[in-house]
């Protein structure tokens, strides 16, 4: 393969990750999106720093250190007494200790962000990826409008629904976990000068919530939520949640938490949704990453993580085993990945991340461009999630 064609189906947080990746390693990269444009969905997001080196890598990094909030820690609280369980150093202890900053930001800039650090010739917008074929030469990809494409290798970052992964190994919805996350952002000068901790989590029996700023001059509020929901219609993305929902979820709760109910101006509800460790991440020349292959719940605030951390590593074994011989880069990459993300989708369905004082340095500390890398043949077994 002399100039091998690289197609990213998916332009979400992993997938434009890797197309920023390999594109800064010189590959022939096209990233197919088939939301016609971007748009700015209301969230926040933790970047941790085993996030933050890889956005060293694609120039990134003193943008978003100039964008996001640094939380000087990790706060857990009693939901009703608001008593300190765990107090997680991070701001200049990260820096020193993990190897960069540990920020929260709002999930839209940062996707803005990491989207400028791919080339506008490299995206492709309104490209919704219909049928997949596989010839001894290349894939041929159809997309819903009609047109065709080829390629060498297809890199599936098209995230729970992917249709890469159902190509791989058949339709199967994911697991609805029976927990839902509730979501809002609103101007932090509702909150009447009181002062909230940067960065916090609220905890009560079944359900919580996670409380953090999104910009750098503690302008915006953000929470999240994950609360018990027996049922949610399968297909549905999302749904408009209310004031009233919130406080049936959270009655009896600190009154710091009723005072950002009460200021809510918009609430979206969410399922959270997961699937068992996949027996494949690629087959022939096709391979996945991120929710594509690993979704979880969001209670470890890894998800995004791990999809860049995935297409790192990818394109790190690609480099290293060389693009002809993808069936060994494909393995090498698999061998280094499913171990640690099938641990992080286990903490996080648990939901006890950080709830107690424990030492988060497998998760922050990791580095995908130094950790020492396992061949194929050791790779240990993955037990289900649940
Ligand atoms: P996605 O972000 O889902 O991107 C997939 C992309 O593929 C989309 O743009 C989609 O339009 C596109 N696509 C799909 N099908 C096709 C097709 N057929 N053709 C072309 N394009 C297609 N993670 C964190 O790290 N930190 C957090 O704080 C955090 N908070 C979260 C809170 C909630 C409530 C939830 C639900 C998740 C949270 N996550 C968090 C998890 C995180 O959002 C996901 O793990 C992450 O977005 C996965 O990235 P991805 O690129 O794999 O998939």
């Amino acid at each position: 393969m002399s100039n091998p064609r690289v197609a990213v189906i998916g332009a979400g947080l992993g997938g434009t990750a890797a197309a920023a990746l390999l594109e800064r390693s010189g590959y022939d990269v096209t990233l197919y999106e088939q939301a016609p444009a971007f748009s700015r969905l209301g969230a926040g997001i933790h970047l941790g720093p085993n996030v933050m080196k890889i956005m060293r890598r694609i120039d990134c990094e003193d943008a978003l250190n100039n964008m996001g909030s640094h939380p000087d820690y990790w706060y857990s609280r009693d939901g009703r007494t608001a008593d300190f369980l765990s107090q997680i150093p991070l701001g200049d202890f990260a820096v020193k200790y993990y190897g960069a900053s540990y920020l929260t930001v709002h999930r839209g800039d940062f996707h803005a962000l990491m989207t400028q650090a791919v080339k506008p010739s490299v995206i492709r917008f309104g490209k919704r990826l219909q049928e997949i074929e596989e010839t001894d030469r290349d894939v041929r990809l159809t997309f819903s409008d009609g047109s065709v494409e080829t390629a060498d290798i297809v890199i599936g970052a098209d995230g729970v629904n992917s249709k890469l992964r159902e190509h791989l190994l058949g339709a199967e919805p994911p697991k609805y976990t029976g927990w839902v996350a509730h979501r809002a952002v609103f101007p932090a000068s509702l909150l009447n000068n009181k002062r909230y901790d940067l960065c916090v989590k609220w905890w009560h029996n079944d359900r919580h919530m996670m409380v953090y700023y999104v910009t750098k001059s503690l302008d915006e509020y953000y929470y999240v939520t994950g609360v018990p929901q027996a049922h949610w219609p399968e297909g549905v993305s999302m749904m408009d949640s209310s004031r009233d929902e919130m406080r049936e979820a959270f009655a009896g709760f600190h009154p710091d938490i009723q005072h950002l109910i009460d200021v809510s101006q918009s609430i979206t509800k969410w399922p959270l949704l997961e699937r068992d460790p996949l027996p494949l991440w690629s087959r022939g020349r096709i391979v996945l990453l991120g929710d594509a292959c690993h979704p979880m719940k969001p209670h470890m605030a890894q998800g995004a993580a791990m999809a860049i951390e995935d297409a790192a590593m990818l394109t790190r074994c690609l480099n290293e085993v060389g693009v002809s011989d993808y069936a060994n880069a494909f393995a090498l990459y698999e061998a280094n990945r499913s171990e640690r993300a099938s641990k992080v989708q286990l903490v996080s369905h648990n939901n006890t991340w950080l709830k107690t004082n424990e030492d988060p340095a497998w998760v922050f500390g990791y580095d995908v461009f130094n950790v020492p890398l396992t061949s194929p043949s050791t790779k240990q077994k993955t037990a289900p999630v649940a």
